[in-house]
């Protein structure tokens, strides 16, 4: 009996030993969990469903549907580089795909899970990016183009935020603790699991006399991690092996 929780895994063809590791995740970890949690940003981009004529991304897919079929119940959330993630994908793959925010009862517990990155509100530059390029709008504009071109306007947009993440502080990057506490007032002072911020760690916040944990997860770039839940506690487990 377990429930596992993962983000920021960033799979790209670029950086096979994530996808082996993933893979291995699906495969011998996750199997005989009760639900697995993919918290946003499983692909480093996704440019549409379409993504899925790709060998490693079909791969992916297919790895996935191997641990659901197994009985793990996945259930996966758009984060900000997937947030493109569509049902075909879902349906393939055998998973639910969640909306951000959600909340669920984790052996009893009620608890809030988040990409994260919504909780980031000092960069208001990235928020008023984020509004635009998710209106129902902007993305039914952005699907009906060309795959090819799709993806080369999501290059060109992520070398830009690449050069604008240099000029921002730390600080700008990470999620703004009003926003935390707003989000668990309006949810009633649940447990909070997000990814985003590439900062794992548990935090405490005292909110209107309310004692709320909150997870952040890792990606999985130098090291990595999964958060287990099996009872009321949580740990976090190294990905990589030692
Ligand atoms: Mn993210």
């Amino acid at each position: 009996m377990a429930a596992l929780f993962v983000s920021d895994i960033h799979l790209s063809p670029d950086r096979p030993e994530i996808a082996g590791l993933f893979r291995a995740f699906l495969l011998g970890r996750a199997h005989g969990a009760d639900a697995l949690y993919i918290l946003g940003d499983l692909f480093d981009y996704w440019a549409g469903d379409e993504e899925l004529g790709d060998h490693f991304n079909a791969g992916v897919a297919e790895n996935m549907a191997r641990c659901a079929d197994s009985g793990v119940a996945i259930h996966i959330m758009r984060g900000n580089r997937d947030f493109l993630l569509g049902e075909r994908f879902a349906h393939e793959a055998r998973v639910k795909l969640i909306a951000d925010p959600t909340v669920i009862e984790l052996y009893g517990r009620r608890t809030l899970l988040s990409h994260g990155d919504d909780l980031c509100t000092d960069d208001e530059a990235y928020q008023n990016f984020r509004r635009k390029v998710r209106s129902p709008e902007w993305i039914d504009s952005f699907l009906q183009r060309p795959l090819a071109e799709r993806r080369r306007e999501i290059e060109s947009l992520r070398a830009l935020s690449e050069t604008e993440k240099r000029r921002k502080s730390r600080s700008i990057m990470d999620v703004n603790p009003n926003a935390v506490e707003a989000l668990l007032r309006r949810h009633g002072y649940p447990m909070l699991i997000h990814g985003h911020t590439h900062r794992p760690d548990r935090h405490e916040h005292l909110v209107d006399g309310n004692r709320c944990e909150r997870w952040v997860l890792a990606d999985w770039y130098q090291s990595g991690s999964c958060l287990v839940a099996e009872t009321r506690a949580l740990r976090r487990e190294p990905i990589f092996p030692a």
